[in-house]
């Protein structure tokens, strides 16, 4: 499967949540926002990967908040893809928004042409609007959950997105019961990035190791009790844990213990191995003037896959290793006496692992059966 993920709004967004990873790499390249993608470039992409295509093709876009590039660009989008597809390959379309500008129209889009969308929202009221406001300092929280009713009128596809912060983490509990409330099911827990220089902590979110590893032991145990009587969630990384214990790879890159292949399209065309380096040092190429080949080779060169590999002798060893694979490299540090990488989180993981895996692997001998 070839995978591209889009920003055809660069790093523009109609919010400023304080933690936002995309800000914090914008502000760590020379050119900050490349501004909205041109329908040339849009045309660049769509063409080199489907047209050429042989097996299933995965587009997601993404931003700062793709709606500011108007529905107009995703109904090309979609033409493009109809276009290319020659040779009738399976297209799956993913979209990431902050729900603000959606409404009517954009939902009979996403649901004519079966998106399936990423809602973000950081748990209850109180906690979402402390971290997630508009430009203006405005709260955000009521439009949101618009867009998520929206939605369900709708009929859209869409999972809930949370960004693991401090306070989301501290009160998990209510926001579990929140999300059920709203019939949420299909959901994604992210941990809150720290900055790109590799430094960690010093914001009122930032999320510790000991933190996220209680947070993720509550989310289980919420989770399990769930399971017993069969309404439980759609938690993305608890289900992934499920599939290895199953001896299947999982579908989170994060989870797989090594990076995956990705294209990753910055407004202007320029490409990137991963959302979470958008950096020059790490540019491919550009769609608009090099090929799929040209921008492989260079992510060879720069040795990304192949630094994903290099894992610290505490994860050869680790009784955890199978299920947690050492993490996303992004939150890894480097160990310089070793030259390998070790994951920020590890204290987390053995945490939950120590408490929840052998729930994981009971659920996978029940499914086995
Ligand atoms: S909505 Fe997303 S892109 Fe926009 S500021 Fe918040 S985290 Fe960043
Ligand atoms: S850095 Fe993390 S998110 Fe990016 S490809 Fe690697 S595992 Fe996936
Ligand atoms: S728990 Fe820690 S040591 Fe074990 S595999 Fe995970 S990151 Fe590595």
């Amino acid at each position: 499967m070839k995978s591209v993920l889009m920003k055809p709004s660069s790093g523009l967004c109609n919010m400023q949540c304080g933690y936002c990873f995309y800000c914090d790499e914008m502000n760590h390249r020379e050119q900050k926002t490349f501004g909205y993608m041109s329908l040339e470039t849009l045309q660049a992409i769509m063409k080199k990967t489907v047209l050429n295509a042989d097996s299933p093709v995965a587009i997601a876009f993404q931003g700062g908040e793709p709606t500011l590039r108007g529905l107009e660009f995703y109904k090309h989008a979609v033409a493009l893809e109809k276009k290319y597809n020659h040779k009738h390959v399976q297209i799956t379309n993913a979209f990431q928004t902050n729900g603000i500008l959606i409404d009517e129209d954009w939902c009979r889009f996403f649901h004519d042409n079966h998106f399936l969308i990423g809602l973000s929202v950081d748990g209850t009221q109180a906690i979402h609007d402390s971290l997630r406001h508009m430009q203006n300092g405005t709260p955000s929280f009521e439009n949101v959950i618009k867009a998520s009713k929206l939605m369900d009128q709708y009929e859209v596809d869409y999972n809930i997105l949370t960004v693991v912060t401090s306070s989301v983490a501290e009160n998990i509990q209510d926001i579990y019961h929140f999300y059920k409330s709203q019939g949420w099911k299909y959901q994604q827990y992210i941990p809150c990035l720290d900055s790109i220089t590799g430094e960690h902590g010093g914001y009122p979110w930032s999320l510790t190791p000991e933190m996220y590893g209680h947070f993720l032991i509550q989310l289980f145990d919420l989770w399990y009790e769930d399971l017993q009587k069969k309404e439980q969630p759609f938690i993305r990384q608890f289900e992934n844990y499920i599939g290895i214990a199953l001896g299947m790879q999982p579908e989170a890159c994060d989870q797989r213990g090594l990076c995956s292949i990705q294209y990753v399209a910055e407004a202007d065309g320029s490409c990137y191995p991963c959302d979470f380096y958008m950096l020059e040092s790490m540019k491919l190429g550009n769609f608009n003037t090099d090929s799929y080949k040209a921008m492989d080779s260079k992510r060879d060169e720069l040795g990304f896959i192949q630094r994903s590999a290099k894992i610290s002798e505490q994860c050869r060893s680790c009784r955890y290793r199978n299920l947690c694979r050492g993490g996303c490299q992004r939150m890894r540090d480097y160990q310089i006496e070793t030259d390998t990488y070790l994951n920020y989180y590890c204290a987390a993981y053995k945490l939950f692992f120590e408490k929840c895996r052998d729930r994981i692997y009971e659920i996978a001998k029940n499914i086995s059966r």
